[in-house]
Parts: structure tokens; sequence; C-alpha cells
């Protein structure tokens, strides 16, 4: 099992990289940055790999700025790109980072072109749209992460809310990484059974959790830098479902082609049934009148925005 991650020098893909290792799931990690951070990236690789015999893991990490070690990833995650300052909405770096993406997403596609792209650059769900059309890969092997983290985020206020144990709450989230979000409450259970029917679901305060969910990233950005630990957690999920084929169905960023209220040429958060393949089916959703209007929203702001940053992307050249 190879697993390769571009922009290895920074807080997400450094982080990312030590929690799939830490957890046992790859054999080869490659960590990949341009040459001005080449000297920190090896430092990591060596401080990871003192880490991991602590724990006897015993992992060979590579540090390169060579594409070429990349060659045979099972799956190539992008987290490579100008980071979001707390005054910053994600879309405002959308068309700096596309080019970062569409460049790399070129590179992977040579490198290593039987891998899965997982991408994390923000704003993820246009990020995952140029990926997937500058690679030429077929759509289940471009994903995007965004929606599953904030799917993690709600399902830690339901815990709190309802005083259950954060595994019992299956709820997610889906529509755009950002603003659009849609919090899924209507298909939301706790213990299997449907949140409506608990007592507590009266005083469960839906437009206060979504504002939190929404603001979380702005809110550890605002107080540590960044945020580390939730993506690369929400990362080593990802890729443990993939490389163990799990079959899981978390929330991805993935290309819709009509599947869900007829939306098509636009990547969003939406239900997958993830494996080996990378995304294997697309789970269409019943939602309530008000959650398919979130999410025909978030397609329609997502869309334009895509749209935008695609000619910008085609100037460029
Ligand atoms: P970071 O610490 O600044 O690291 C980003 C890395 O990107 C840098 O270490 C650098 O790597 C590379 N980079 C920076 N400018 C570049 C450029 N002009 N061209 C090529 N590479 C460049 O940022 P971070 O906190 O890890 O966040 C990384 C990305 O993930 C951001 O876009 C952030 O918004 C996003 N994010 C997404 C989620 C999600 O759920 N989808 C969650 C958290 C963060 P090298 O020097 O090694 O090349």
């Amino acid at each position: 099992m190879k697993v390769s991650v571009i922009g290895a020098s920074g807080r997400v893909g450094r982080a990312a990289a030590f929690s799939m290792a830490e957890e046992d799931l790859v054999n080869n990690l490659v960590l990949i940055s341009r040459e001005r951070s080449l000297s920190q990236i090896e430092g990591e690789a060596l401080d990871m790999s003192d880490a991991l015999a602590a724990k006897d893991i015993r992992v060979s990490i590579i540090s390169s700025c060579n594409w070429e070690e990349t060659k045979d990833s099972d799956i190539v995650v992008i987290s490579a790109g100008i980071p979001r300052k707390a005054d910053m909405d994600r879309v405002d770096l959308a068309i700096p980072n596309a080019r970062i993406i569409a460049n790399y997403s070129k590179m992977i596609a040579k490198s290593a072109p039987e891998s899965i792209i997982l991408v994390i650059t923000n704003p993820v769900d246009i990020m995952t749209y140029v990926a997937y059309k500058a690679s030429g890969f077929p759509r289940n092997r471009v994903v995007g992460l965004g929606n599953h983290l904030d799917s993690l985020r709600l399902k830690n206020f339901v815990a709190e809310h309802f005083d259950v144990h954060v595994r019992e709450v299956h709820t997610r989230i889906i529509g755009e990484h950002g603003n659009h979000m849609v919090p899924l409450l209507s298909s939301s259970s706790i213990g299997g059974i449907l949140m409506k029917y608990y007592d507590e679901y009266e005083t469960f305060d839906l437009e206060r959790a979504t504002g939190k969910v929404k603001g979380a990233g702005t809110y550890v950005i605002g107080k540590k830098g960044a945020t580390e630990y939730g993506p690369a957690f929400a990362i080593s999920n990802i890729i443990k479902t993939i490389l163990r084929d799990e079959k899981k169905i978390p929330t991805l960023t993935t290309y819709l082609d009509g599947e869900i209220g007829g939306i098509e040429d636009v990547c969003l958060g939406v239900p997958v049934k993830l494996g080996r393949n990378g995304v294997e089916q697309i789970i269409s959703l019943k939602m309530s009148n008000e959650e398919t209007r979130g999410f025909l929203e978030a397609a329609k702001i997502v869309k334009k925005a895509t749209d935008e940053v695609m000619a910008s992307l085609k100037e460029f050249e």
C-alpha cells in the first residue's frame, strides 16, 4: 500500500501523513514538496520514523521533490495550496489554488496514472473539479474531502446535545464545503433510530449547530493558525476506507452527472460508497423540501464559481 502526499511540508499534509502511518495503513509513504521545503520534509520523515519505532510500526518514508517517487501510488493526497487566513473565505483562494491543482494533477496523471486522487486544498469542491478535468482520470478516482470533516463536526454537536456516545450518531452534511453546506437532519439517526423520535430533538437548535460547523475552520485558524488534527484524521479515515475496501458511506466531493436532483457537471459533497475503486456508487437521497432547496442552491453557487475558475485557467494557458 503506497500513499503520496503532495504539500507534505504543510500543516494538514504532515499531520495526515503521520496519522495514516501511525494507524499502520500504509507500507510506503512518499512526502512531496517543492525544493524550498525539502529539508523540512526530510526532518518530518525522520521524526515520524522515530515515533513509529516506539509503536513497533514499520513504514518506509521517502521525502522528495521528484514526482517519479509517486510511481505506483495507490492514493495521492493533494494538500498543497495557499493557506486560508481567518479573514478569508475559502473561495478567495480559488484562482491561485486552481493553477497549482491543475499543474499537480497533470503531473500525477503522468507519474501515478492508476492512483486515486484525494483533494484537500480549498475551496475543495472547485479544486476537485479542476483535478478531475486536469488529470483526465475517471470520476470514481478523483474525490475531495470537505463535507466528511463537516459531518464529523456536526456529529460532535449532536452527541453533546443528546448526551450520547459519538459512535451512536449517524448524521451528515452535504453540498458545499463552505457557507452553502446542507445538514441532512431528516435522515440523521442516533442508535439506529431517527433523530426526530427523540425528546431532545425539540430543543436541538439546528441553525446554531450548522453555524458552529460553518465557523469551525475559521475559529481554529483564528486561535492556532491552521486546522490540523481534524482534517488529518478525516483524511486517514478516507485512506483506510479505500485501501481496506471497506465500502463505508462517507460524504465526499465527487463529480455529479445528474444522480442527485438532476445536478450535473459540478463537484459537490454527497454520500458515496467508497472502496478500493474509489467512488463505487453515488447514493441517491430522499431529502426534505428545505434540504433539497439548500442542495440546489449550493449546486448553483459552486457551479458558477467553478465555471469562473475554469475560464480563468483557460486564459492562463
Ligand atoms: P500550509 O501549512 O500553508 O501548507 C500548504 C503547502 O502548500 C505548503 O507547505 C507548500 O508546500 C504548498 N504551497 C504553498 N504555496 C504554494 C504555491 N504557490 N505553489 C505550490 N505549492 C504551494 O497549509 P495547510 O494548513 O496545510 O492547508 C493546506 C490546504 O488544505 C489549504 O488549501 C487549506 O485551506 C486546505 N484545508 C482543507 C480542508 C478540507 O477539509 N478540505 C481542511 C483543512 C485545510 P511545499 O513548499 O512543500 O511545496
